[in-house]
């Protein structure tokens, strides 16, 4: 037999983009698979995102994730995009299936794995999430369309929180409302968390290295100890949200398992293998010293 020696290509455009560990786990597990596959982590402005795109077509790119500030950016440039992409409005994996570039969404559905991971059904469920940018729209509606019965949107920015609670309520049959992110220094004093809440995301930036200090202006004493408070944010995985909601006795989620369900659902599409999720995990834990 003819020998093979094309690696599939696969990687990711941000920017920035060089603190994002993706690389790292989906290289682990084509390498414990023995796939010759390779992911490269490129820093992509803006403005170069269509040639970059017209790049990933012309060197046959197998695979591409996108992160800030290409995921809504990137649609005009693809063939075609799944259901959930299209409902959410924004990109984060494509996958090339012979020239055709196919735009889906994984980070939605990498948060609901982590919560049926543990055992938690949306379903019925009251969903409060803090932001209203790309992650929250992503487990908005992938929460929404699991079943949730009630999605609460809180955000500095009346403007963007309205719109993911407009796009939600138009999309998916969950009940959606905006409630403003009132501060300490306001007349009415930090966002009370609503007393229904069963599920609290926190989906902003606030956490994220390198500033890892950075804690959500919220009322912490309307966190309850029978509400599942989960962070999108990874780096670092324990961030100070999720440690003040662990002393407000609920339990808790970290980003990074999000970050692993939706890296495990892209190798998946790429290389049509089962992920190595143990693989996966131990990688990323490693990368952040754990
Ligand atoms: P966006 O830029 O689209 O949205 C950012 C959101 O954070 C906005 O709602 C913004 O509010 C809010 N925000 C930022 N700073 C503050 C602040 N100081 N106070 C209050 N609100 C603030 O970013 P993304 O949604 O794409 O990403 C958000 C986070 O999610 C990032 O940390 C990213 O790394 C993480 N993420 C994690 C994933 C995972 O797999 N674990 C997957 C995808 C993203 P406003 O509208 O008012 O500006």
């Amino acid at each position: 037999m003819a020998k093979n020696y094309r690696s599939q290509l696969t990687g990711c455009f941000g920017d920035p983009i060089d603190e994002n560990p993706t690389g790292v786990m989906e290289e682990a597990a084509y390498h414990a698979c023995g796939l010759d596959y390779r992911y490269i982590t490129m820093k992509v402005k803006a403005e170069d995102l269509k040639a970059g795109i017209a790049g990933i077509r012309a060197m046959n790119f197998r695979g591409l994730n996108l992160t800030i500030p290409h995921k809504v950016a990137v649609i005009p440039y693809l063939d075609e995009l799944s259901e959930q992409a299209r409902i959410i409005g924004a990109v984060n994996v494509i996958i090339n299936e012979n020239g055709k570039l196919i735009g889906d969404n994984t980070d939605g559905r990498g948060f609901l794995k982590s919560l049926t991971d543990i055992g938690f059904d949306p379903k019925g469920k009251t969903v409060t999430l803090l932001g209203a940018g790309g992650a929250a729209r992503a487990v908005a509606v992938e929460l929404a369309l699991a079943g949730a019965k009630k999605i609460n949107i809180i955000n500095r920015s009346e403007k963007r929180g309205r719109e993911v609670a407009e796009l939600t309520a138009e999309r998916t049959p969950a009940l959606t409302e905006y409630l403003p992110w009132t501060t300490a220094g306001s007349a009415e004093g930090p966002a009370a968390i609503p007393k229904d809440t069963d599920v609290l995301v926190q989906c902003t930036n606030i956490g994220l290295y390198p500033d890892v200090t950075g804690l959500p202006d919220i009322d912490y004493s309307s966190v309850m100890p029978d509400m599942l408070c989960a962070d999108v944010v990874f780096n670092r995985p324990d961030t100070p949200f999720l440690q003040r909601a662990h002393e407000c006795g609920a339990r808790t989620i970290q980003g990074l398992d999000m970050l692993v369900n939706q890296g495990a659902l892209n190798f998946e599409m790429w290389t049509g293998c089962k992920a190595p999720v143990d693989v996966m995990i131990r990688k990323l834990r490693e990368e952040f010293g754990l």
